[in-house]
């Protein structure tokens, strides 16, 4: 038999390095990081490679790993070139470099008949107040970079907001998207390797406070058959344009005509964390197969419901947590300040009706 035993090196170090490791551990895997102190997430998950602008600890790194993957789709795309010409990366260049550009990632969505809101790439006022004439208003502004959490963003309600919106973000490349009348937000991950075996989970519901996840309900509740299914045939679409290895997510408007896609991470999300209790085979777990070429796991939830609950700025009450026990608590060993994301707890249940009666019971953690 072939040993299945691989060295993953990770760029970045925060909590999704971490749980990767974690979830990685059992199959035998190795890991290394590539951080910027010793006391991320990560640090103590395996061997960590510290930025040093006097000392090529990346290039340590990248002599350590068999394969080479990310954590953020605001890793260098030249970086990313240049250590997959010696060592294999996974999601490679490609995925990377569509994920992280919205204009370009929109301009794929649309060429592969994938609904999205109309939008228009504009470089200057002129270009801006050209693009709000052809969408109309309220539009979202962003920039085409860069952006996470709700940042690099304006919602012009009106076209006296079009100056502040400019003087807000502009002087870059920025995008302009129509504003979308949604129901509620969804993301769908899909988890491909490179014998082109893909799975794909449920559709999700995310809740958003401040252009932070807040929480996820899993799945998604009353998704008719044929909307799961759309989302899949989204999926498979792109994962075959990218020749994508690894998880990629898309977020997803539910609206009155059905699913719009929003932007895509090439990487493991937020909300996929109930996966590690919810699902036969944790989001994390499928990436490090998929990049470490094994079969894929099941992505079948383990129970009717679950929830998986951010908590953000402050650790909380984690006791009452701990005493349910249906909650499973994450904390990333982060040190608290406002808007950060320090850990996640999920929740597993037989009805909606008891979920939300926990989730109420835990409400300390969320903001209302
Ligand atoms: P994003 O960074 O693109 O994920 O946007 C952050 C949040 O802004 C999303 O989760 C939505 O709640 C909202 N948003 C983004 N784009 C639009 C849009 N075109 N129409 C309506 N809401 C949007």
């Amino acid at each position: 038999m072939t040993p299945i035993s691989k060295k993953v090196g990770v760029l970045g170090a925060g909590q999704l390095g971490r749980m990767l490791a974690l979830a990685g551990y059992p199959l035998g895997q190795k890991f290394g990081f590539y951080g910027m102190s010793d006391d991320e997430p990560s640090a103590l998950l395996g061997q960590m490679h510290l930025h040093n602008d006097d000392a090529d600890t990346l290039q340590e790194l990248v002599k350590f790993a068999d394969v080479m993957t990310y954590e953020s789709e605001n890793t260098d795309l030249e970086l990313i070139e240049e250590i997959s010409r010696t060592t294999p990366v996974y999601p490679s260049a490609r995925s990377l470099k569509v994920c992280q550009h919205r204009g370009l990632e929109k301009e794929t969505f649309k060429r592969l008949g994938i609904p999205c809101a109309p939008f228009e790439i504009v470089t200057s006022l002129e270009e801006l107040q050209a693009a709000v004439d052809i969408l109309g208003v309220p539009s979202v502004l962003k920039t085409t970079t860069e952006g996470y959490d709700g940042k690099g963003q304006f919602i012009l309600k009106d076209e006296d907001d079009i100056e502040e919106a400019w003087k807000t973000l502009g002087d870059r490349e920025l995008i302009l998207e129509r504003f979308v009348d949604f129901h509620r937000e969804l993301s769908i991950i899909a988890v491909r390797n490179a014998n082109n075996e893909h799975v794909f989970y449920p559709l999700v519901q995310n809740v958003h406070h401040k252009g932070i996840l807040r929480y996820t309900i899993a799945p998604a509740q009353e998704i008719p058959e044929m909307v799961q299914k759309a989302a899949e045939t989204f999926m498979q679409v792109l994962l075959d344009e990218l020749d994508h290895v690894g998880v990629l997510t898309l977020e997803l408007f539910e609206t009155d005509s059905g699913l719009m896609a929003n932007e895509m991470a090439p990487r493991v999300h937020n909300s996929g964390h109930w996966t590690i209790e919810g699902a036969q085979t944790s989001q994390f777990e499928n990436h490090v197969r998929a990049i470490c070429g094994l079969p894929l796991g099941s992505t079948e939830p383990r129970q009717p419901i679950a929830a998986m609950v951010n908590i953000i700025g402050e650790t909380g009450p984690v006791e009452k947590v701990l005493k349910k026990s249906n909650a499973f608590l994450h904390l990333y060993d982060k040190s608290q300040r406002a808007g950060r994301k320090l850990g996640h707890f999920t929740l597993l249940s037989d009805s909606q009706d008891a979920l939300f009666k926990d989730i109420k019971d835990l409400n300390d953690f969320l903001p209302i």
